[in-house]
């Protein structure tokens, strides 16, 4: 998904494309090279470069992500980024640090950029804790169902949870409230690119009141 999606308003339709059309698929007015009404509108990517995120969960397609793309059934897989955008994630051969890899993929921001003490802890909270037997492959084994990457990434969080002097949070809670949100938008914006890339655009009724996204849930810390 390395184009852009724009919207174009005309004639109480909006239009999905990836650059202007000639003319109008609804009433056939010509549109390029007229004015429009309104600017079109770029709709950012619901994925994020991984390495550029800062304490984040994140979650990519589980194999070879740079060549995948969401398609809402690939097996997922979840690491967290330190200060520096290295990704933690836990695998069958113990916690790896990657510097690349995770180029495309959904961002769960987990602390808000004022918590100034949390964030000078991060990097050695999430080094310790990846340090853990728990990751080891000599003590643990690696688990597709109960000992997996997500294991790693919520039992860190609730970690962090309990140094703050928190309650923790359970697996539900935390995959409804944090990741589910962020995914649907991933499905909706993969839907909508490939209609486009089948069919040039897609159409809509203009909205009288254009409905926002919902306001994004608040950080966990
Ligand atoms: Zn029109």
């Amino acid at each position: 998904m390395d184009v852009c999606v724009i919207r174009v308003s005309h004639c109480e339709k909006e239009i999905f494309c990836f650059s202007v059309p000639e003319e109008c698929p609804s009433c056939g007015e010509q549109l390029r090279g007229s004015r429009l009404q309104e600017a079109p509108v770029s709709l950012p990517s619901p994925l994020t470069n991984g390495h550029k995120t800062s304490c984040c969960l994140l979650v990519a397609p589980a194999q070879d992500n740079t060549h995948r793309e969401f398609d809402g059934m690939s097996d997922l897989h979840t690491g967290v980024s330190n200060t520096a955008g290295v990704v933690y994630n836990y695998t069958q051969g113990g916690v790896v640090r990657d510097q690349s890899g995770w180029e495309s993929c959904v961002s769960v921001p987990l602390v808000r950029p004022d918590m100034f003490p949390l964030l000078a802890q991060w990097d050695r909270y999430l080094d310790q804790f990846s340090d853990g037997p728990m990751w080891d492959p000599a003590w643990h084994r690696f688990d597709e169902e109960h000992h997996n990457c997500f294991t790693f990434c919520l039992g860190f969080i609730n970690s962090v949870l309990a140094a703050e002097g928190r309650s923790s949070v359970s697996r539900d809670t935390f995959t409804h409230s944090f990741i589910l949100p962020k995914m649907r938008r991933v499905t909706k914006y993969t839907t909508l690119y490939r209609h486009i890339q089948r069919h040039q655009y897609y159409m809509v009724d203009r909205q009288k009141d254009t409905q926002q996204d919902t306001a994004a849930k608040p950080d966990i810390f």
